[in-house]
């Protein structure tokens, strides 16, 4: 089938054109969208990513820094590159739009929903044959075993896959609505707070000014509480002068 490139809830896809259909299934079934890190890539794409992570053995016993070596055009090449290893050009799956890599809560869904067809690569003896490439997912027709029945048309998937953003879509302009509810409500908050601050600081301001005034009566009256005493004294020793001549 050919190569397809299509947006999904916003996420490019490019592979098999059947491997998509199930890929849409899955989506349609809940899958998480996105989280694709790679896809279809074109023989020069191998050959770049390939070459980018792999040289020429120096010889027979070399099987560089990762263990990992490889034939290409009847040569050894070996990784050296922490970034995984790549199959060499012609021999990818990714090359055929029958590999996806994905993120891990799209390689988890398909774990737990295997019928859609897009499995990890098993060897022979049931083990995985790429062990370290968990993010790796290839569709074989075979493993495909959803009901045909239950199987929506394209115009469904088109549809659920729309109405999922719409919806999507949806939540977050009522959420907004919300955030901006919220925010004029803290920014009326705000306002009061302003204007019962500027209300207090008048309040302070006057009682400020009461105490002044008191302080100053305070001392007025310490002042003419001093003059009686004074006067007081005065009397007191012009009694005693008057007493004893
Ligand atoms: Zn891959």
């Amino acid at each position: 089938m050919p190569i397809v490139t299509h947006a999904v809830g916003g996420f490019s896809v490019t592979c098999d054109a059947e491997a998509f259909a199930w890929y849409l299934r899955a989506v349609r079934a809940g899958m998480p969208l996105g989280g694709i890190t790679s896809d279809y890539r074109d023989p020069d794409q191998q050959e770049w990513l390939f070459r980018d992570r792999y040289r020429l053995a120096y010889n027979d016993q070399d099987r560089g820094p990762y263990g990992d070596r490889r034939w290409w055009r009847g040569q050894a090449w070996v990784r050296i590159s922490a970034k995984g290893p790549v199959a060499p050009p012609g021999s990818s799956r990714h090359e055929t739009g029958f590999a996806i890599d994905f993120e891990w809560p799209q390689c988890q869904w398909l774990i737990d929903h295997p019928e859609f067809g897009w499995r990890r690569p098993l060897d022979a003896d049931g083990s995985f044959s790429i062990p370290s490439e968990w993010w790796h997912y290839e569709f074989d027709k075979r493993n495909a075993t959803a009901q045909e029945d239950d199987m929506p048309t394209a115009d469904e998937i088109a549809d659920a896959v729309f109405n999922r953003k719409a919806r999507d879509g949806r939540s977050l302009g009522e959420m907004a609505k919300q955030a901006a509810d919220a925010s004029r409500d803290a920014s009326s908050k705000a306002d009061k707070i302003i204007r019962l601050t500027r209300e207090l600081d008048a309040r302070v301001g006057r009682v400020g000014e009461q105490n002044t005034y008191i302080i100053e009566l305070q001392r007025k009256a310490h002042a003419a509480i001093a003059e009686l005493e004074k006067a007081l004294d005065a009397a007191e020793s012009g009694d005693d002068t008057e007493e004893k001549p």
